[in-house]
Parts: structure tokens; sequence; C-alpha cells
């Protein structure tokens, strides 16, 4: 959809590393068509994201505890409720250094099938295993956010939903280099595949939106070069 300059600089400040604008039309896929679905109904995009957070989250601690043994690799992951926030996620983390990470509910429902979902849990998570809060100086909070929804990992129960809604107030998205984010693909990828998804189909969803490099004043990499990442990376393992 086209958003007045406004709108946009106004989702350009929200925006975490994985914003997605749907187009009013889906592109024309590339290549030897296989059929996907243009979306699914709500209760599909739900399980589908609980699937692919219980395959991914696993591996993604077993990534960072190998990486980064003193880290906090116990990720938490969450649905970032907010009506009206554009498809994204985002990795940030509570106040005791626990990594979570974030997704909106547009982003669940947009995403074309699980290796989708998949690659952008892994890049997200990516950015904690390489430590790019930390690494990054200009970093900033976007307000508090109240997040009520947990994707647990082995069942959660009230007492983890209030947690999770604790760990909802104070954080933001943040953005990364384009360095970084190239980093957090590669990364990503590994996450995915490891995890059994195909994260150069997952990568796919790069090719359904605005080319980031004009949406965020050249704050992030071409998207080409992501897919290109992606590919590489995937083809070395
Ligand atoms: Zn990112």
């Amino acid at each position: 959809m086209k958003f007045p300059a406004i709108a946009l600089a106004a989702a350009a400040l929200l925006a975490g590393c994985t914003e997605i604008t749907v187009p009013d039309q889906p592109p024309a896929q590339p290549g030897p068509a296989t059929a996907t679905p243009s979306r699914f109904d709500a209760n599909t995009a739900a399980r589908n994201f609980v699937t692919v957070v219980n395959r991914v989250e696993p591996v993604a601690e077993r990534e960072c505890r190998a990486r980064l043994p003193r880290a906090n690799c116990d990720f938490l992951i969450i649905v970032d409720d907010r009506r009206g926030q554009p498809a994204n996620a985002y990795q940030t983390e509570d106040k005791n250094g626990r990594p979570v990470i974030a997704f909106t509910l547009a982003l669940i429902a947009d995403a074309r099938n699980q290796d989708e979902l998949a690659f952008i849990l892994g890049h997200e998570a990516a950015h904690h295993i390489k430590e790019h809060i930390p690494r990054t100086r200009e970093s900033a909070t976007f307000g508090a956010l109240v997040l009520g929804t947990l994707v647990g990992v082995g069942g959660g129960g009230d007492a983890a939903v209030e947690a999770a809604t604790r760990v909802g107030a104070g954080i933001g998205a943040r953005r990364f280099s384009k360095e970084f984010e190239l980093e957090a693909d590669a990364v990503g990828t590994i996450i995915a595949k490891r995890a059994g998804y195909d994260p150069v189909r997952g990568a796919q969803y790069f090719t359904r939106i605005p080319d980031p490099g004009d949406v965020f004043l050249g704050s992030h990499p071409p998207n080409a070069s992501r897919i290109e990442t992606v590919r590489r990376t995937a083809a070395n393992m």
C-alpha cells in the first residue's frame, strides 16, 4: 500500500529490522511457480507461528550458547499485539538482559509459509547472538510497549504471560546498520536451516517488500544483497 510521506516516516521510526509493507497486489512469482497461498486464515497463521517458534527457538538457543557461553540465551518470543502495527519483527532485551524477540500480528498474518517465519526468527535471534545491541551506539528505544501475548516453548501458563507483559514495559524497536543486517541474515540462515527450514525460500519475503534502501534512507542493505547473502550462506552449509 502507498503511505503518505508522514505516515512512512513514522513507520520508519517505529520499525525494527524487518518491516514489511504489503503491496496492494501480489507481484508475479519469479521462476517456476509453485502454488503458494497468498494468505492464511488467522488460525492457520497462528498455528504456523507457534510451530516455527517451537522448532527454531531451541536451535537459536543452542547456537547462542555455542557462540556466547556466558550470555543469556533464553530467548523470550512474544507477539506485539498492539493494534495497527505494521508487519514487523524486532529483537531487544529486557532489563535483566534476557533476549526478547517480538513479531507483530501483521507479520504473522502476512507470512506466506513457515520458512519465512523461521528465517525472520533466526534473523532476530542472530542480532542477539552477534551482540548487535551492545555494538550499536546509536541504538534507541522508542517508547514503552505493552506486550501481552507470550508464545511459549513448552507451554506458558498465566505466570509466563504475566512475565511477558512485564517484559514488554520499556522496550522498543532498534535499528541496526547494513553490516549488522547482513550478519543477522547469514546467522539467521544457519539457524533456520538447522531447524529444518528452507532459508532461501524464507528470504523470498524480501521480494514482496519495497527495497528498504529507499524506505529507511539507506539504513538497510538492498534486498538483493540480503537474498544473495542467504543463498551463499545456505549453499556453504
Ligand atoms: Zn535485522
